[in-house]
């Protein structure tokens, strides 16, 4: 039923087994005992995908429930939080954890780059009285990622607890949260796994549960506090009924990431739509740490974001912008889940590139679906 192909950065493709999935009836996920087996069933999946042995839960709710429950569960008043950031939602990161009453410590580094491991190092070897740190895999808005993995194993080695939004990374991105000693790691169904909007997927250390659990004041929250989600199979209780239907999904297009070569996948078509952008003549947002969910892409000063965006899903493709100061002067192409595919990515640029010809922007000679093309079939026959 899409009138258009969706090329956002998320929520993503849906595909019809995932959607399908959707309709299979239960009629009690409260009161029937063997709803708690099918939650099992997809924790496990969890734990392949997030490659780790710690607890996965699924909560009831977008991505940003766990990112604040994370917070609401592990933070104290005036505990001490080194906020690592590059980007919007790194940094919208630091807010959660003041809202909830920490001291918080900015590491700032510039936007456009990934955070510089070996200076992180260096800063941490004078400064790591910290509770807890937050890291952004892949920061949406500028596609620029991290490598989470090197950052969490400096965290460890100060006794820093590392809570980390994959959100918009795992599925597509190198992810192993048992080699990295990740804490609390924090994924969305709607973007790279391209399950629907709704639920907050993660994976919780028994560290972060014994934090949790031997805070000096209760927390304050009820659907954010993670601790009664350590018993719920013992006690066959959740805090609050699950929904199944989304489980469900979830658990379908889970089996769809893991039967597929999902991260290879992801860098192949990723690696070729930047080439494909650079040599067209437009610029890439990011300088280094490149995401291979999705692009950012500088708006060229002949045509205005909004322009770009209503005559693209004129033509039959959604685009997304950027958020707050990048708003109208990045526009971005998501290639995560099921809209990682050749022929969805070759259709969004082939009409990227009519869209900014006719609007008067040089581009090289050869189309930009072209260059794609070329360069992905080089490296799927390399
Ligand atoms: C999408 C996303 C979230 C969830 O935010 P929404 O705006 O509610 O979609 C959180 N973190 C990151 C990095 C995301 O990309």
């Amino acid at each position: 039923m899409n009138k258009y192909l969706n090329m956002t950065a998320g929520p993503t493709h849906i595909k019809d087994d995932v959607l399908v999935s959707m309709a299979i009836p239960f009629e009690n996920s409260d009161l029937d005992s063997n709803f708690y087996e099918i939650y099992k069933k997809t924790t496990v999946k969890l734990q392949q995908l997030f490659q780790t042995k710690n607890d996965c839960i699924i909560l009831a709710g977008e991505a940003i429930l766990g990112l604040e429950a994370s917070i609401a569960s592990l933070i104290e008043q005036d505990d001490k939080v080194l906020c690592i950031a590059n980007g919007i939602f790194g940094r919208g990161f630091g807010d959660f954890a003041k809202m909830y009453g920490a001291k918080v410590t900015n590491y700032n580094s510039n936007d456009a780059y990934g955070i510089d491991v070996k200076d992180l190092a260096k800063f941490l070897e004078e400064n790591n009285d910290f509770k807890l740190a937050t890291v952004v895999h892949c920061d949406t808005p500028t596609a620029v990622t991290n490598n989470v993995q090197e950052i969490c194993k400096l965290l460890t080695k100060y006794d820093i607890l590392s809570v980390v939004d994959s959100v918009s990374a795992v599925g597509g991105e190198v992810l192993n949260v048992d080699e990295a000693s990740i804490d609390i790691c924090i994924g969305g169904p709607q973007k790279a796994l391209s399950a629907p909007v709704g639920t907050t997927i993660m994976s919780i250390s028994d560290k972060a549960y014994s934090v949790m659990n031997n805070r000096k004041t209760p927390i304050k929250g009820f659907y954010t506090n993670l601790t009664y989600f350590k018993t719920w199979y013992e006690k066959k209780w959740f805090p609050y009924t699950m929904p199944s239907s989304l489980i469900f999904a979830l658990d379908k297009a889970l089996d769809n990431v893991l039967n597929d070569e999902s991260i290879t996948k992801h860098s192949i078509i990723a690696n070729a739509v930047r080439d494909a952008i650079m040599q067209s003549g437009l610029q890439l947002f990011a300088k280094d740490h490149n995401s291979n969910t999705v692009t950012a892409i500088y708006v060229p000063e002949q045509i205005e974001y909004k322009q770009l965006f209503d005559e693209m899903l004129k033509s039959g493709v959604m685009i997304s912008g950027s958020l707050s100061e990048y708003e109208g002067k990045l526009f971005r192409i998501g290639h995560m889940g099921q809209n990682c595919t050749y022929e969805r990515v070759n259709t969004a640029l082939k009409t990227l590139d009519e869209v900014l010809r006719k609007n008067g922007v040089l581009l090289s000679e050869e189309p930009i679906n072209k260059i794609f093309t070329r360069k992905y079939y080089n490296s799927i026959n390399s």
